[in-house]
């Protein structure tokens, strides 16, 4: 199936997730014009028979969207507020603290699962600085941020 290559090689330099929309997006922008990309039928079908044969991961996020991953050693996922980019960090890092965390629970942490980590992606940094805060919904960085906590 010409698409499983296709797919893969969208997500191998993104480092992170994408949706099956975004991957289409992609793909279609990688193709030259007169080639008719897979639809998102196809792409559905082709990620679902990746996950299954452990290529792929899928992670759902709050709003219901389902993203893919192709990272292959554990590693957590951090998805930014503000773009829903996800980037996949890696465990080992995080691991040991964890491993801490857990120990006096009865809780088993899945090596694959992870933690999703919830932050801004370095593109919504940028853009952040770039914006003056009065469109911006989290607390400017000159305010005092724990008066807007909880
Ligand atoms: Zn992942
Ligand atoms: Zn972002």
């Amino acid at each position: 199936m010409a698409s499983r290559i296709q797919v893969l090689a969208v997500l191998e330099p993104v480092n992170g997730h994408l949706s099956v929309a975004e991957i289409h997006q992609r793909l279609a922008a990688r193709l030259p014009s007169d080639t008719q990309p897979p639809d998102l039928a196809t792409i559905y079908r082709t990620v679902t028979t990746l996950v299954d044969q452990r290529v792929l991961h899928a992670l759902t996020l709050d709003g219901g969207v389902t993203t893919y991953g192709m990272a292959t050693a554990p590693h957590h996922h951090a998805v930014c507020t503000q773009c829903a980019a996800i980037i996949e960090v890696p465990a080992r890092q995080l691991s040991s603290a964890l491993e801490h965390a857990m120990a006096g629970s009865s809780f088993a942490l899945s090596e694959r699962a992870g933690l999703t980590l919830h932050g801004l992606c370095p593109q919504c940094q940028d853009s952040a600085e770039d914006l003056d805060d009065a469109t911006d919904p989290r607390p400017p960085k000159r305010r005092d941020p724990r008066q807007r906590r909880r």
